[in-house]
């Protein structure tokens, strides 16, 4: 690989799959800034219309798009195609969401003035975005971005740069001017130089933790400029008194091994009633044990392909062994079935002698299993992490979830349903180190944009009623 290039490798065959020359911070900022006062001063029904526009150009490419995300990622295409879906939908969600969190109010003024409250795009946005949504996480910054009237640069993961390339040319071919959405290619390098640059308003972010500390660290003096991250999580499911084992079997697979774990809402921990758990785990294990593996294409279909790269598999089993040194038991271990691919095998593993666990993401196929003697425990359990993004509880009754509810913390509470089932007409965000309470998905509009008070009349009427001398 040359030094000034990026090459996407994909993960299922190790074949070269892309490669695209280190973009320019400097130039891509420059170019942005000049292009987005016109923008900004387009009537919003032109920046909806033209983002429509976008959503039919997708929609007219889905089929390619998702073959490539498949590839690049290797996640399966029936997935793949349901991410592209996501894309088309963001546009109407983005401008619903900036009409009612954003649009313009009236308000009573005193003697006769108007108060008016608008609101004002921040100008430059850089976004950042994570591999594993490698266009449905952008684009959830970047539309409702350009749908406030900024410019946007933006650069893809190093490891799914194709896939953000194929998402900007859509957004131009749609009529979304070159220079108000610039592609920027890079890797954290690149990554650390936009978010330093002085041209940039504001940065939202899409990314693990330890990137996001160091992009606040970054910020830590530039109260002007916006910064929303949304960062990753360990998530609790809990199951307790469920009456129907085999959809709780279910609904924990789903938690746990969609998208090979690679989701940020996946579940990391599962804690269930010591005692009362085998007939899950049983159900569990019969489940994990039918589920096909293989690259992203195949038929039949696979649940899971492979995680983003070798480097990546090499981490989850490290980490699997170092659990088990610990005291962890296996209860179904992470096995790498393709020789010098990153293909694993769901892994699940009892940790509940492991003393001091790490409270870490581990961002793939990878379940650790803690029973605990009472519903306290489980809660005590279930918060026992720095992080706070997605929780379940699964089994219960009414007045069970309400106690979990209400002493959970996390942004994504669910029952019965599995932890990374987040509706994409609400807001999305966590508390603790998931995020720095910027929500995005509905809420997006609100760090895409100032809210700017006006008191406003025609003619200018004033009296100064008390403190004056009589003349
Ligand atoms: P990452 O943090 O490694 O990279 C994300 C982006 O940041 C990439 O574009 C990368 O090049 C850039 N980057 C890396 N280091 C940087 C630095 N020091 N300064 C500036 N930019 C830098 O994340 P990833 O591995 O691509 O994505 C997986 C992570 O994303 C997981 O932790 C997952 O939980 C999280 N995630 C969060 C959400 C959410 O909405 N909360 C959604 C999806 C993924």
């Amino acid at each position: 690989m040359a030094a000034q290039e990026i090459v996407s490798i994909e993960p299922s065959t190790g074949a070269t799959l892309w490669r695209g020359e280190i973009g320019n911070v400097d130039e891509a900022v420059s170019r942005a800034r000049a292009a987005w006062v016109e923008w900004a001063s387009r009537p919003l029904a032109y920046r909806s219309e033209t983002l429509r526009r976008f959503a039919n150009t997708v929609r007219a490419r889905s089929e390619a798009f998702a073959d490539l995300i498949a590839r690049e990622t290797g996640k399966p295409l029936w997935e793949t195609r349901t991410e592209v879906e996501a894309v088309v939908a963001k546009v109407d969600i983005s401008i619903a969401s900036y009409h009612e969190r954003t649009a313009q109010r009236r308000l009573e003024g005193a003697m006769g003035a108007r108060n008016a409250l608008r609101h004002k795009p921040h100008g430059v946005l850089a976004v950042l975005g994570p591999y594993n949504f490698p266009a449905h996480l952008p684009n959830g910054h970047i539309v409702p971005a350009l749908i406030a009237g900024n410019a946007v640069v933006f650069k893809p993961s190093e490891k799914a740069p194709a896939s953000g390339a194929f998402l900007v040319d859509c957004y131009h071919a749609a009529g979304v001017p070159q220079d108000l959405v610039q592609l920027l290619i890079g890797g954290p390098a690149q990554g650390r130089a936009l978010a330093a640059h002085d041209g940039i308003d504001g940065l939202l972010f899409t990314g693990s933790a330890a990137t996001g500390l160091a992009l606040n660290r970054q910020f830590c003096d530039r109260p002007d400029k916006i910064l929303a991250l949304e960062l990753g999580g360990n998530n609790p499911i809990v199951v307790w008194n469920a009456t129907d084992i085999h959809a709780a079997a279910v609904i924990v697979v789903q938690s746990a091994f969609t998208s090979s774990g690679q989701r940020c809402t996946a579940a990391r921990r599962l804690i269930v009633e010591d005692g009362k758990h085998e007939p899950l785990m049983t159900e569990i294990g019969k489940i994990v044990d039918r589920i096909i593996v293989a690259e992203p294409h195949s038929l039949p279909q696979p649940f899971m392909g492979p995680v983003i790269d070798n480097e990546a598999a090499d981490h989850l089993q490290e980490r699997f062994l170092s659990l088990m040194m610990k005291g962890g038991k296996p209860f179904r271990r992470m096995d790498r079935p393709i020789e010098g691919r990153p293909f694993l095998t769901p892994g699940i593993i009892d940790v509940t002698d492991v003393a001091d666990r790490a409270d870490e993401e581990l961002f793939g196929p990878l379940l650790q299993l803690i029973r605990v003697p009472d519903f306290d425990a489980a809660l005590a359990e279930a918060n026992n992490s720095c992080f706070g993004l997605s929780a379940a509880l699964i089994g219960g009754n009414p007045a069970l979830y309400d106690r979990f509810w209400a002493n959970i913390r996390a942004g994504v509470v669910n029952w019965n349903r599995p932890t990374n089932g987040a509706p994409s007409n609400a807001p999305f965000g966590g508390v603790g180190f998931s995020g720095n309470n910027r929500p995005g998905a509905f809420y997006a509009a609100d760090y895409c944009a100032y809210p700017v008070t006006s008191s406003e009349a025609e003619q200018a009427r004033a009296v100064i009623g008390v403190g004056l001398r009589d003349r």
